[in-house]
């Protein structure tokens, strides 16, 4: 496990890490396997800051997860006007976005949670925190 710390709130979020040490991964598994790139830690491995602040915190990364994913289908769809053109076919434009949002859906999931976990959340920063060295393991995940 990659625990060398982030050096700005952006790389520890663009990094999926957490937003108090900046060490330790919020997720259990890589974005590419799809059985489990939901799944995150309950605690955070390195300094064990729950990450689920209250109960039903995730469910606020629905309303984010939506402006993600309207981003994402206006940016697909310029992309393609840019590249093909006009004169496409509308049905080309609804295919390639629904694709893309199918595609992407494992990113789209984990931006959600991380934009929550670290901009929205009350947990914040501690510069004064040192690692034990300690990479604290646990089987509770939040789904
Ligand atoms: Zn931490």
């Amino acid at each position: 496990m990659c625990t060398e710390k982030a050096s700005s709130k952006f790389d520890a979020f663009r990094q999926f890490k957490c937003p108090k040490c900046r060490r330790g991964k919020m997720f259990t598994h890589s974005v590419f396997n799809l059985g489990k790139f939901q799944q995150m830690h309950r605690h955070c491995p390195v300094c064990e800051v729950n990450f689920e602040p209250e109960t039903g915190f995730y469910w606020g990364a629905m309303y984010i997860s939506y402006a993600v994913s309207v981003a994402m289908s206006f940016t697909i769809g310029v992309a393609i006007r840019v590249v093909f053109g006009e004169g496409l076919d509308i049905n080309v434009y609804i295919v390639s976005i629904i694709a893309g949002m199918i595609l992407f859906a494992p990113v789209s999931f984990r931006l959600s949670r991380a934009i929550l976990l670290h901009f929205i959340s009350p947990i914040k920063y501690d510069p004064d925190f040192e690692w034990d060295g300690v990479i604290h393991e646990e089987k509770d995940v939040i789904n």
